[in-house]
């Protein structure tokens, strides 16, 4: 009895690791293909995998081999290797002679090395880089039923607690989002085809786009991968592959490909790759990547680099379907107003619906007017904009919005910095003229939110800084004198009350 129980603890010991290493593909060592792909592999020795038919054309290569010429021409290969037994004999290479004793003709040839592949223990794969199996019980199970789909409003409702304002943008998305991952969920084996629901975002910087779509992926439970245009170029220029977004999925979803197959793409700054005017050179990093986006936005079986943002000969490759990624594109487009003034300004100066030429300067909501044929104007070519085919705009944020931002979402700065002093057991409060105050020096910079952060950096050091340093601090309030610099916090010291003209003051408050 005691024999059996020592010997199960081993039998579990030994399958562990063996249970790990399946986890992930094999890799064919020679064209980087994983073994869902390459079919079969040999095992060589240290973790070398090669497939079927790298090997076939290894072998045949061998064989085939000229060796330059010098098999054709038997006087110069007797020359060479008399020449190198020679050289042999001198250096009296005496391990190797033992080890291999086959005839010198077959040893080698001078000068040419051979790859020891020992040196490339574990495979050289660094394990970001490694595709996880397909498991045949995962693929039955799809990740969303049906039933389970927030409705458009749940969706909505969840993400008025994060994101502020925005109301008809957040609309928007929840339908799209429902209906895209119903589409998922049904498959597409109905006469009735559902298309591919992506989404372009126009707005200013720093009003929320990214961090809308952040929070969509976050509630939904789906890997969200987030790519920046700018950096994108035509494969086999410097920069990113096109495909390197979809690697950062797949590395979203921890090499997981049926993860990552109904994952989120948001590709930032889409407006940089508008066509390039007034070039005469080949545009690499403009049209080129819209074209080569197409594919991808459409949905196609697309070779990805894992772990990399090129395809190299070191890279493993994996074969992502794009069909049901939902692709979320965003930018600022600069300038867009004034071509949408422009064409409401043509649209407006003739007949009897005339209007005055100036009507449409002081439209403050002008982006919600945009249409396809703006953004054609802008530099998208039409077949890009034809695969995205929900179009919504968000709106600049005000400092009525920016207050509400401070202090309103689930995680929202104040909370943020309240829950740090409260760990130290103290209240930090805001005056409402404080909130103000930060949000009118936020409009100022226009970076929209994101000047939020900054600012409130800058003034709170000196609080965070000093607070510590006395226990008798109960309670801190910001005042909007102390944002302006005309003023400083008002300090609680527990159950007494002070208010302090200047910061420098607060360490004699105590005394
Ligand atoms: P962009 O539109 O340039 O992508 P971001 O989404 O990155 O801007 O916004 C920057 C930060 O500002 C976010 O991390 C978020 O904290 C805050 N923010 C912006 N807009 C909102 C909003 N409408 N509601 C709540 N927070 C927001």
């Amino acid at each position: 009895m005691s024999d059996m129980e020592h010997k199960e603890p081993e039998e579990k010991k030994e399958n562990g690791p063996e249970e790990k290493k399946k986890e992930y593909e094999d890799v064919c060592f020679i064209c980087r293909r994983p073994e869902s792909k390459a079919g079969k592999m040999f095992h060589l020795p240290n973790n070398i995998c090669v497939c079927d038919d790298c090997m076939h054309k290894t072998m045949d290569a061998v064989s085939q081999f000229d060796y330059q010429g010098m098999l054709s021409n038997p006087a110069l290969f007797n020359m060479l290797n008399s020449q190198f037994d020679k050289k042999e004999s001198q250096a009296q290479v005496q391990e190797e002679e033992t080890e291999d004793t086959q005839e010198p003709k077959q040893k080698g040839f001078p000068n040419i090395s051979f790859i020891n592949l020992a040196d490339f223990a574990n495979d050289g794969i660094p394990r970001k880089q490694k595709i996880k199996k397909k498991s045949k019980e995962e693929k039955v199970q799809p990740i969303f039923d049906i039933k389970s789909i927030p409705a458009p409003h749940r969706i909505k409702e969840q993400l008025d607690q994060y994101v502020i304002g925005q109301e008809h943008a957040k609309k928007v998305i929840s339908v799209a989002v429902y209906n895209h991952y119903k589409r998922v969920a049904t498959g597409m084996t109905d006469e009735i085809e559902i298309e591919k629901s992506n989404i372009l975002l126009i707005g200013p910087t720093g009003c929320g786009k990214t961090y809308l779509v952040k929070t969509l992926a976050k509630l939904l439970n789906v890997p969200l991968a987030i790519a920046d245009a700018t950096s994108l170029t035509e494969a086999g220029y410097i920069g990113d592959d096109i495909e390197s977004v979809v690697s950062k999925l797949l590395a979203a979803a921890d090499n997981d490909v049926d993860k990552a197959e109904q994952g989120i793409i948001f590709i930032d700054e889409i407006d940089k790759i508008a066509r390039k005017r007034n070039t005469t050179s080949r545009d690499v990093s403009g049209e080129s990547v819209q074209q080569g986006m197409l594919k991808l936005l459409e949905g196609a079986e697309v070779e990805v680099p894992v772990g990399a943002n090129s395809k190299n000969a070191m890279v493993p490759l994996a074969t992502v379907n794009t069909k049901n990624i939902l692709f979320i594109c965003g930018g600022a487009f600069p300038d867009l107003d004034e071509i949408i003034k422009e064409r409401l300004r043509k649209q407006t100066s003739i007949g009897f619906r005339a209007e005055l030429k100036d009507k449409w300067d002081k439209e403050k909501d002008i982006l919600s007017r945009v249409t396809v044929e703006d953004i054609r104007t802008f530099g998208m070519i039409p077949e890009f904009l034809g695969r995205l085919p929900v179009i919504c705009t968000l709106k600049g944020l005000n400092q009525e919005m920016l207050v509400r931002i401070l202090k309103e979402p689930k995680n929202a700065i104040l909370k943020q910095y309240q829950k740090l002093l409260e760990l130290d057991e103290v209240k930090l409060e805001f005056s409402e003229d404080a909130l103000e105050a930060i949000a009118k020096k936020a409009t100022e910079k226009d970076t929209g939110a994101r000047a939020l952060r900054s600012i409130i950096e800058e003034f709170m050091l000196d609080i965070m800084y000093e607070i510590p340093k006395d226990d008798n601090i109960g309670r801190v309030t910001i005042t909007g004198a102390y944002i302006e610099g005309t003023g400083g916090p008002v300090i609680d010291i527990r159950s007494n009350t002070y208010a302090l003209p200047d910061m420098d003051k607060m360490n004699t408050v105590q005394e």
